[in-house]
């Protein structure tokens, strides 16, 4: 957040300092500790505290130390990162979805600390989710002085039978705001705590989806879910365009230059150096970035739209299935509900997204303006016969990683999933193969080796 500020006079205020943790380039060597020596003889800031452990007992150990000790270092931390040391064997073990397998964050027990509610803040998220925050009376929490606390939801409220006034224990998880994570004792002339009728923001009334714990501001035009739509189409893993941050966009959506995001790419230099703080450099490189997102992948579009309920890897998914936008768009409740990953809330989501009139408008815009998002490649191009619409499913210790299996036979047409039934065709069974296999064999599943797979394959 820091390093997007457009303020440099308040980036260099706040004293930003680093330590480098990997090497994933140059001149690597066999273990990520050899690396990290490396780094240090070249003079780069790698944290002194480091440790090769040659055990899960010295694992756990050091962890326990550190715990216990953490508090003598001079910045803070909440945990200890525990790494696979060999780079051949981080390899092989590879990537979820989400974070590496070779590597997992131990987390130490969260501190608590005890305080009084005295009113409730509610913001209002790109959906717009109501999301209630506490403001307490300012208390130290891990060496900082706390004085919000995230509620989660008005259900979360009901639970803990929140009442201004009351006194709560608050605890630092692993987020920045910390939680309330119970109610100590009420107070004698408490107020109960209700979703409010109105949007905070633009007063328009709220409501609840039947089925859902979320209250929502239901005004497309709101405001503050203006802002956080559009934060969310510029974010890395939508849209990518890195030199638009919060502090810009607040500054042009004031300005009404930014109604929506297709209104990003109708910039002209002269709306940017109005603005504070932008040079004539700072400008070209913002307009530089916007234009260059027009060439995006088809799944970074469908996730920068911000479809309820739609987050990466289900933009992948309807990216795959549907193989455009066009075809997304015109998909029914029931097309949708046909794919395996997709399940009746996503499917209302996209449908209602889609039939939106508002949404349809500005994607138009955006596709007017010249951004393109790319077609993922049909499995029909390089499909091969034998697994065309095949079902697989993998167990069992492969010499590669289940994922990189996955995306194999996917690449190639078939379907794979994650449990065997009278539908599946072929099992691919690696090494210890235990349940599944014993289901395949009973259900009459034709079993097949890693080494008949790349046969197939190649
Ligand atoms: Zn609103």
């Amino acid at each position: 957040g820091t390093l997007r500020m457009l303020d440099s006079n308040e980036v260099r205020r706040r004293k930003l300092d680093l330590f480098v943790y990997i090497l994933t380039e140059g001149p690597v060597k066999e273990r990520h500790s050899e690396n990290l020596e490396l780094m240090r003889d070249l003079l780069l800031p790698v944290n002194p505290e480091t440790q090769s452990c040659n055990n899960i007992e010295e694992v756990i150990e050091f962890c326990n130390q550190w715990e216990n000790h953490k508090d003598a270092l001079p910045y803070e931390i909440d945990g200890v990162v525990v790494k696979v040391d060999e780079i051949q064997l981080q390899k092989k073990l590879g990537f979820t979805a989400k974070s590496p397998r070779w590597a997992t964050a131990v987390k130490f027990s969260a501190e608590q600390a005890v305080s009084i509610l005295r009113s409730i803040e509610i913001g209002v998220g790109r959906s717009g989710v109501l999301t209630p925050v506490a403001l307490v009376d300012p208390v130290e929490l891990n060496g900082t002085l706390v004085s919000r606390a995230t509620l989660h939801n008005y259900d979360q409220v009901g639970r803990l039978n929140l009442h201004l006034g009351d006194s709560i224990t608050l605890e630092k998880g692993g987020e920045i705001i910390p939680k309330i994570v119970t109610r100590e004792l009420s107070s004698q002339t408490s107020w109960q705590i209700c979703p409010p009728q109105n949007c905070p923001v633009c007063d328009f009334p709220v409501f609840q989806v039947p089925g859902e714990v979320d209250w929502r501001c239901n005004n497309f035009d709101c405001p503050a879910q203006l802002n956080e739509r559009l934060l969310h189409f510029v974010s890395r893993r939508a849209m990518d365009i890195d030199t638009v941050g919060p502090a810009l966009i607040e500054q042009l959506t004031l300005k009404h230059k930014l109604c929506n995001p297709a209104d990003l790419y109708k910039l002209q230099i002269s709306d940017l150096e109005e603005l504070e703080r932008m040079g004539a450099k700072s400008a070209e490189n913002v307009l530089k970035a916007i234009k260059e997102s027009k060439n995006c992948s088809l799944v970074q579009f469908i996730h920068a739209l911000g479809i309820p309920h739609v987050g990466e890897k289900t933009a992948s998914v309807l990216a795959r299935m549907h193989g455009s936008l066009q075809d997304l768009m015109e998909c029914t409740p029931e097309t949708l509900e046909g794919i395996d990953e997709i399940g009746p809330i996503i499917a209302e989501s996209v449908v209602v997204f889609f039939d939106n009139q508002k949404n349809v408008k500005w994607i138009s815009d955006l596709l007017e303006i010249g951004v393109q998002p790319r077609n993922p490649e049909t499995s029909s191009n390089s499909g091969i016969p034998f697994f065309e619409g095949k079902v697989f499913v993998i167990t069992g210790t492969l010499s590669e990683a289940r994922d990189v299996w996955k995306d194999r036979l996917e690449s190639v047409g078939a379907k794979v999933t994650g449990s065997v039934s009278s539908k599946t065709d072929y099992l691919l069974a690696g090494e210890n193969a235990g349940a599944k296999l014993s289901k395949a064999r009973t259900l009459g599943v034709q079993v097949m080796t890693e080494k008949q797979a790349s046969e197939e394959l190649s």
